[in-house]
C-alpha cells in the first residue's frame, strides 16, 4: 500500500528547513570526470519507457514511468555513477 504525503501539510521541522536550504546549495558533478550537468542536459529512460528530461529535476526519477534510477549516466564521460554521488557540497567558507 502506498501512500502519498502532500508536503505542503506537513509542519516543517527545524531540520527540514536546514536540509533543503543545504539541498539548495549542493553542486551537481560526475564523480568520475567532474563534468557539471547544465539545466539543457537531457537523460533517456533506457532501458524504459524511453523519457527524455533532466533527471537531476526530478532527483532521477523518470516523470514518463516514474522509474526512480539510481545510477546516472554521465553525458560526458558515460559512466554510470549513483545518483546520490553526483551531489556535492559546496565547501563552507571559513577564515582558516
Ligand atoms: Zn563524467
Ligand atoms: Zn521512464
Amino acid at each position: 500500500m502506498i501512500f502519498f504525503i502532500p508536503l505542503l501539510f506537513v509542519f516543517p521541522k527545524k531540520g527540514d528547513l536546514a536540509f533543503a536550504d543545504k539541498l539548495r546549495r549542493l553542486r551537481i558533478r560526475c564523480p568520475a570526470c567532474a563534468w557539471e550537468p547544465s539545466r539543457t542536459d537531457r537523460w533517456y529512460c533506457s532501458p524504459g519507457c524511453g523519457h527524455v528530461w533532466n533527471t537531476f529535476d526530478t532527483a532521477a526519477l523518470c516523470p514518463g514511468c516514474v522509474k526512480q534510477w539510481t545510477y546516472t549516466v554521465c553525458l560526458s564521460c558515460s559512466v554510470a555513477s549513483p545518483h546520490e554521488a553526483w551531489y556535492v557540497d559546496e565547501p563552507e567558507e571559513s577564515g582558516g
